[in-house]
């Protein structure tokens, strides 16, 4: 197993191990990939009556060279040979060529319901007939609507919306927001997490990969109540006083305050150890910061036992933010506060274009009642276990599995070496990553080291399509 990485090139590895293929990179193909596989039935993914569109293109090469030629380079893709995703129904993809595949990563947690939802489609495309886009200098009844029914979702004062575009411009609102209301600047977050790509949610990001060299104020950055890999283990009382120690030593002592993603997604599913927000809020609050739960991956049920990941520890923030699942591949976002909270924004004029958009509205707010309609938070209680225990069983055949966890769908599979070491398992990831698609399961691949499968479908994912996805990483696994 070790010795894959050897007959690796150099250059190949080094792109496997960040996860991800540049838009300038060739396409390599190694004998570890050529093997074959006599002998054995590959697993069949479960029956799905529907039928694609037939496609005529353009097709992926001609795509790939426009996409070098005009799309700036950082851009990359997943797997050497990239995908060419041409529509998608529910938990299922279709490439050019009428492929079916399983999606286990909802476009990147942002799928909730199903790709291609038909009353969400029914809902935007009713709205866009009518009325596309005006801004909120107009009144609209889809935004307040929308924004009521979220509220509704929402413990304690959390009653106040204000809708965005992305992530990124959440957790810029909601840090701006902790920075006017407490006349604070200082910043915590957590390492290893990632909170968005602006100049500030960089600063509060914490994985060097994600940062580029520039200005970043303010943040700091808290020891990652990790179980798997944190000094203290599952003790999250530990992990607390770090936070304490931060504010102590590494500001005034009066923090604008705290942000933390309650299962750390791009980090690699990486759930909190308990206990750790309760006495984290109680210092931050004491040094006259808010506290903000980035929900943007973990929120809208998909935590199967709760509906927000914040309740999974048992408090109540001050500010939520969220995006991807709120739209079901809508761009849009929200934050959800407190009205004394929001009350500060009144001082100078804030506004955006889109956020509260019509369309984008109608659609968000059909997301809410799918969920509800389908009862997906309890449909994650029931199909994340099962998946969890399944993956666990293949972790007793394979040493190379380190850790399985999560909760609900937001699942995560480490890979090491050495399990005593915890020696990440960078090539073994990579090549297992491509199997996996090769067999026709798309998962997501993230953490540190690149070396964790990320497993967050459409929450529509069933205990069978959980059955073919594991049988996959088996015969995966098995050829390593
Ligand atoms: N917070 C979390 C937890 C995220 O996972 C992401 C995106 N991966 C963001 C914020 C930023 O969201 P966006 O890409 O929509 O700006």
């Amino acid at each position: 197993m070790l010795n894959i990485g050897k007959r690796v090139g150099d250059n190949l590895l080094k792109r496997r191990i960040n996860g991800i293929v540049s838009s300038r990179g060739a396409a390599i193909s190694t004998a570890v990939e050529k093997k074959e596989t006599h002998g054995f039935s590959l697993p069949q993914m479960p029956p799905f009556d529907y039928k694609p569109q037939p496609y005529s293109g353009p097709f992926l090469d001609e795509i790939l060279q426009k996409r070098k030629q005009y799309l700036c380079p950082s851009m990359f893709y997943f797997y050497e040979k990239p995908l060419n995703i041409v529509e998608g129904k529910m938990q299922y993809l279709f490439d050019e060529s009428g492929r079916r595949y399983l999606d286990a990563f909802g476009g990147i947690v942002t799928v909730s319901c199903g790709h291609c939802h038909p009353d969400i489609v029914d809902a935007i495309v009713k709205q866009t007939r009518l009325l596309q886009h005006t801004t909120t200098i107009y009144l609209h009844h889809a935004i307040t609507e929308f924004a009521e029914a979220l509220a509704a979702k929402f413990p304690g004062n959390l009653k106040v919306v204000f809708f965005t575009n992305s992530g990124t411009e959440s957790n810029e609102l909601a840090t701006m927001m902790a920075r006017l209301y407490t006349g604070n600047h200082d910043m915590i977050s957590v390492r290893n997490s990632y909170h968005g790509s602006s100049a500030n949610t960089m600063g509060m990001t914490a994985q060097s990969k994600w940062k580029y060299n520039v200005v970043q104020t303010g943040a700091h950055h808290a020891l990652n109540p990790n179980p798997y890999r944190g000094p203290f283990g599952s003790d999250g009382a530990k992990y607390a006083k770090d936070v304490q120690d931060i504010i102590d030593f590494g500001t005034s002592g009066r923090v604008a305050g705290f942000i933390a993603e309650p299962i750390q997604g791009v980090g690699g599913a990486v759930e909190m150890a308990p206990g750790y927000l309760k006495p984290v809020y109680e210092s931050v609050r004491k040094a006259g910061g808010v506290c903000i739960s980035d929900e943007v991956q973990t929120g809208f049920g998909r935590m199967g036992s709760h509906y927000w990941g914040f309740e999974t520890q048992g408090v109540i923030p001050d500010i939520v933010t969220m995006a991807k699942g709120i739209g079901n591949g809508l761009p849009l976002g929200a934050v959800v506060t407190t009205p004394e909270i929001a009350q500060v924004l009144t001082q100078r004029c804030h506004f955006n274009t889109f956020g509260g958009n019509p369309v984008c509205a109608a659609g968000g707010h059909a997301v809410l009642k799918v969920l509800d309609k389908e009862k997906r938070q309890e449909h994650c209680a029931v199909v994340g276990p099962y998946l969890i225990n399944r993956l666990r069983e293949l972790q007793d055949k394979y040493e190379v599995i380190g850790d399985v966890r999560g909760r609900g769908l937001m699942i995560g599979v480490e890979l090491v070496t050495d399990r005593a070491a915890k020696t990440p398992a960078q090539v073994e990831t990579a090549v297992v990553f491509e199997k996996l698609k090769d067999m026709g399961v798309l998962v997501g691949k993230g953490g540190m080291y690149g070396n964790v499968f990320r497993i967050k479908p459409p929450m529509c994912f069933t205990k069978e399509d959980s059955d073919f996805l594991v049988d996959v990483m088996d015969h995966a696994l098995s050829q390593l």
